[in-house]
């Protein structure tokens, strides 16, 4: 595979990610492999959201996790900066890893209880070897006021802060470095709805300021629609949907798209109409370590056909932008 096409600021190609499963206590032996992330095509822009969506289980946080290198990618390739770091030792990281931080969806657990706000936010710049004391004290206001915490917050302990309050530092600690790309991972799933919709208010903020990109993981669609530039729907370890936000709002293809969009409680009258074909999504996600044969979605699509359990999707172009895994749109298979 060669660099992608100019002017993106992150693209993954090829990307998977399988975790082996071993058997035995003395002579190990692997049995298996849950294949988390397994041959995505991906392409972010400087300036926008892209937004992962689908159940737990379908390897969005995996990705996430991919492309800031916190996990070694099996196979395939992630560019970033005009180089492939999807293979990079530590030490070659060490550069890129100042330009890419992750935000966690639980501040309570991401955040140590024994440190204060102060210390937690400077950790970045201290294990970077940036600036003196007094400069990283200077640095640690600056991010508190950027994220409209109180100065005073810096001398006190995560449990004295509200969930809001707590995710707040979580970001102000991935701006530290100034990054140029951040992985939101489900940021407000945690907390109640007032606060979530301050949190994604503030998170757009802080992107049109400092011109970040983000990756925003959800399995919330509702939240997407007012942050993201485009959404890829995930299933199993696959994209299995990619768009505008308000093509795939207004015209979804995928079954699986549908559904999700289907099973949105909120969504109002007006819009639900507008999802053609709805389709209640039914039963569970299997489990990546034993992905169905074909369509991966087979098992649970009221839609499937002929070629659906034996052949695998390829990607079909519904429309610029607008790409799709499914038989439904492949003109080899779609019914007459
Ligand atoms: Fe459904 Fe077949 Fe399309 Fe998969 S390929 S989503 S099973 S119609």
């Amino acid at each position: 595979m060669s660099q992608p096409e100019n002017g993106y600021l992150l693209a993954a190609r090829g990307l998977t990610k399988h975790f082996p499963i071993y058997r035995g206590i003395v002579l190990q032996r692997q049995v298996g492999a849950v294949r988390a992330v397994d041959q995505v095509d991906l392409t972010i822009m400087p300036g926008e959201t892209l937004a992962l969506v689908g159940e737990s289980g379908s390897g969005k946080t995996t990705i996430g996790k991919l492309l800031i290198r916190v996990l070694r990618p099996t196979a395939g390739e992630i560019w970033f900066g005009g180089q492939d770091i999807a293979h990079l030792n530590d030490a070659a990281l060490r550069p890129v890893r100042r330009r890419m931080q992750m935000v966690y969806q639980d501040p309570t657990s991401s955040l140590n209880p024994r440190r204060r706000v102060k210390d937690i936010i400077e950790d970045p710049l201290v294990i970077h070897k940036i600036g003196d004391a007094a400069q990283r004290a200077s640095r640690v206001e600056e991010l508190l006021h950027l994220v409209e915490l109180p100065v005073e917050f810096a001398y006190r302990y995560p449990n004295a802060l509200s969930g809001g309050q707590k995710q707040r530092v979580g970001i102000a600690r991935a701006l530290a470095l100034n990054p140029a790309f951040i992985v939101l991972d489900e940021p407000t799933s945690a907390l109640d709805v007032s606060v979530q919709a301050k949190i994604i208010a503030l998170l757009k903020r802080l992107q049109a300021e400092l011109g970040l990109t983000y990756l925003f993981i959800t399995h919330d669609l509702r939240v997407v629609r007012n942050l993201a530039t485009r959404v890829g729907v995930m299933y199993l370890g696959r994209i299995v949907e990619q768009a505008p936000t308000e093509t795939l709002y207004a015209n979804p293809a995928h079954p699986y798209t549908r559904a999700l969009l289907s099973a949105i409680p909120a969504l109002d009258e007006e819009e639900l109409a507008a999802i053609p074909q709805k389709v209640p999504l039914q039963g569970e996600i299997p489990s990546a370590a034993h992905v169905p044969p074909g369509c991966a979605f087979h098992p649970r699509c009221p839609a499937r056909f002929a070629p659906c359990d034996r052949v695998v999707p390829r990607e079909s172009v519904v429309a610029e932008g607008h790409l799709v895994r499914c038989h439904l749109y492949d003109p080899e298979y779609a019914p007459a």
